[in-house]
């Protein structure tokens, strides 16, 4: 039976027409199941009991299980069970509200070097409903309203296009959970066609790259998917995206010890976003215990940062949050797949 969250509320209205019913029963519904979290049909009270029954007979009101949860002053981290495999979610408490960062994919292909993600292959895309049931739980169990998405847990984004799309629609839309777009962020690692295709579509989300290198030789050693969409290619992107949306991008940049930190690789960036509407990310690296590279140390991240000023760009470091909960994205999966949690 298919799930309630899969439909976009443009999508149920032309189903629920076909069915004799009337267009505004598909905001009724949304209402009911986004505004009012209902756990069942029967609890939308302004809905006729034909179209309860409709309901039941060919949805679900599912959720998704909980199997671990790791918990730091300003983060909690989950680990949410979907159709026999697992993903994670992780809320963060800013002082500016709360913000979830959700998954949408079970594993990853992109293979970046520094991530633990990428350790996981790509199983399979997730649906529109599992990638907004990670919000819809998060919500319920915490008994919260989010303040702000994040589109960067496990898997890329843009590599699940179609229902990236779909979900961000049920996100925003005002007669349902009803996000403000600006309070949206995709991440993606630099898929040049997909991004393009993004910036027709003219929504407010706000769009990240993750760059993370100064130049194609670090980068092809960190990011595979370099050598398909070379940096000179993402900047024309980032580019293109500017002229149609007219908004700001975020580019990401972990500092890696001794790889991409060095005065010349800030020069090199600099150079890359010079006269660019776009502010750059600063990510102090989250060290796994396996991990092949190392955190810089203070001094080294306060001086990239330093040199990035001088250079008139606009960066800033990342607040470090989660920090002992395996707090790098895909670690508490990847430590529970590998079970040595
Ligand atoms: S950083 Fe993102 S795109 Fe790269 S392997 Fe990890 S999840 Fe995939």
């Amino acid at each position: 039976m298919r799930s309630i969250f899969d439909i976009t509320i443009s999508e149920l209205e032309t189903l629920l027409v076909s069915e004799n019913f009337k267009k505004y029963n598909a905001t009724q519904v949304f209402e009911g199941i986004y505004k009012k979290q209902v756990n069942s049909f029967s609890e939308i009270n302004n809905i006729s009991k034909e179209l309860k029954i409709y309901l039941e007979e060919n949805f679900k009101i599912d959720k998704l299980e909980v199997l671990e949860k790791l918990e730091s002053s300003d983060t909690i981290k989950y680990l949410l069970l979907i159709d026999n495999a697992s993903i994670e979610c992780v809320l963060m408490k800013h002082n500016y509200g709360n913000s979830l960062c959700i998954s949408t994919q079970v594993g990853c292909n992109m293979g970046c070097a520094f991530c633990e993600s990428g350790t996981l292959k790509k199983i399979r895309n997730l649906s529109v409903s599992e990638i907004v049931l990670q919000v819809i739980t998060i919500e319920k169990i915490n008994n919260i309203k989010l303040d702000n998405i994040v589109i960067m847990g496990i898997g890329e984004p843009f590599d699940n296009y179609d229902n990236l799309i779909k979900a961000i629609d049920i996100f925003t839309t005002n007669k349902g959970m009803n996000i403000g777009s600006r309070r949206i962020t995709v991440s993606t690692c630099g898929l040049v066609p997909k991004i393009k295709s993004f910036a027709l579509l003219k929504t407010q989300v706000n769009l990240a790259i993750s760059l993370h290198a100064s130049n194609d030789k670090i980068r092809n050693k960190l990011m595979p998917i370099n050598k398909l969409y070379n940096i000179k290619e993402v900047m024309e992107a980032i580019d293109y995206y500017i002229d149609k949306t007219n908004r700001k991008v975020t580019i990401e940049y972990i500092l890696l010890d001794g790889i991409n930190d060095s005065l010349d690789n800030a020069r090199e960036l600099a150079n890359l976003v010079k006269g660019k509407l776009v502010y750059v990310n600063l990510i102090p690296y989250n060290a796994t215990s396996h991990s092949e590279f190392k955190r810089c140390d203070k001094e080294k991240i306060d001086r990239f940062y330093k040199e990035l000023i001088t250079l008139n760009v606009n960066a800033i470091v990342r607040r470090e949050m989660g920090k002992g909960i395996k707090g790098a994205c895909g670690q508490l999966r990847a430590s529970y797949e590998k079970k040595d949690i």
